[in-house]
């Protein structure tokens, strides 16, 4: 890896100094853009940018150059909750859901978690692995730079080790910069049934040492939720994981206001998700705090359920990051452009808004702001190149139109 300059770029997107890690309230409508740019990569870091006049190529011989004329750059995507390790899609479901069959009959058929848990059991390392790289390679064809992965349909400790193996497995092969999740309480694994306090006992006294003793996880996660564990269990897991050094993100007020961001908040958790159900109470807990509010607009779309209501959050001061959820279930969909989009259609979000919930908000929200998600001297030049497209706001706003060149991972 030598250097390379890209040179002519019509406008370069999201300058950040490296202190800002995050972007809150009135903050998050500003994109700080150079027109008429260039920008240096050196081993794999931004090295250098600026104005196009301030260039002086002379400094520059032996450098390979490549001119971006008429073409952006912006920061690549940072997807900070998506469950992409899983064995099987399930389409018969989604097919199911449109003739009306309920969750139990659907379930029935094959449907829901514990389903998914079963194939997976069934399905080799290997193979398991192979898959998860197709979905992988998609996300980053689709411009994202930065990701993390959870575990969490393996639901035992043998197939829960194996979700995060294949996840360590997925570091290790690819550039893009990938933070892992053991998510052991997703749902109350089939053996534990109608014993569910019993799960979460073993998932603290069997899960939680093994995934620390081979360093698996850089993040605990419960789904906190109506029907699925409540704030006392998931406090027990907190606590049992911070014993470790592994802060939580947590699955919070989805299906209810569930006392997950506030369990969250008092645990340090580095962001709190999903929030389709959110009063003033949970807005005014997360306040001063460190935690990052993210939603999962995706599978709002998919289950036609509301949207988190981000414009009252960033209006009270707060920030938001915006994340694909990629999964099987509830949505089957790595692509970050559609977030935005759905940032700016669904959730009224302004362009540079949804911009920054996707790319710096989306890093904060798993602990790699001082890495990616802006242009920033030092930071890893995780990039999307735009082909010739009128301006940022085409981008969500045009939003199955190809917008992109390249990407630089
Ligand atoms: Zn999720």
């Amino acid at each position: 890896m030598g250097k390379r300059l890209f040179i002519n770029i019509k406008e370069l997107y999201g300058i950040l100094p490296l202190e800002v890690t995050r972007l809150q309230g009135e903050m998050m409508d500003r994109v700080e853009s150079l027109p008429n740019a260039y920008l240096l990569v050196e081993e794999g870091k931004i090295a250098a940018f600026g104005k196009m006049e301030n260039l002086s190529l002379d400094e520059m011989k032996g450098v390979e150059v490549v001119d971006l004329t008429g073409k952006r750059v912006m920061p690549a995507f940072c997807d900070s909750h998506t469950h992409i390790v899983y064995a099987k899609s399930r389409e018969q479901e989604f097919m199911d859901k449109i003739a009306g069959l309920s969750y139990e009959e659907i379930a029935k058929r094959g449907g829901g978690i514990l389903n998914s848990a079963d194939v997976l059991r069934n399905t080799s390392e290997d193979e398991l692995y192979r898959i998860s790289c197709e979905r992988l390679e998609e996300m980053m064809e689709k411009g994202t730079g930065a990701m993390e992965i959870k575990s969490g349909y393996g639901l035992n400790l043998e197939s829960e080790m194996k979700m995060l193996r294949v996840i360590k497995r997925m570091k290790e092969s690819y550039p893009i910069l990938i933070k892992s999740t053991f998510l052991g309480a997703h749902a109350v694994g089939r053996e534990y049934v109608g014993r569910q306090q019993e799960y979460v006992d073993m998932v603290c006294r069997e899960m939680i040492p093994a995934v620390a003793a081979e360093s698996l996880a850089d993040y605990v996660d419960v789904f906190c939720d109506k029907g699925f564990f409540d704030v006392p269990q998931t406090a027990q897991i907190l606590s049992a994981a911070a014993k470790y050094g592994i802060r939580p993100k947590i699955h919070a007020n989805e299906l209810d206001v569930s006392g997950g961001v506030q369990v969250g908040v008092d645990y340090g958790a580095v962001s709190v998700d999903h929030l389709e159900r959110t009063t003033e109470v949970e807005m005014k807990y997360l306040k001063g705090s460190s935690t990052m509010p993210v939603m999962l607009p995706g599978a709002s779309f998919f289950l036609g359920m509301p949207y988190g209501n981000a414009k009252e959050f960033i209006k009270s001061g707060l920030a938001v990051a915006l994340a694909s959820d990629y999964n099987p279930g509830s949505s089957p969909s790595g692509d970050m452009r559609f977030v935005w989009a759905l940032g700016c259609i669904k959730m009224h979000l302004t362009p540079n808004q949804a911009f920054n919930a996707v790319t710096i908000n989306g890093a904060y929200a798993m602990g790699v702001a001082d890495k990616v998600g802006s242009i920033t001297v030092g930071k890893e030049a995780k990039l999307i190149v735009t082909k010739e497209i009128p301006s940022l706001g085409f981008i969500p706003y045009c939003h199955h139109t190809p917008f992109i060149e390249r990407v630089i991972i």
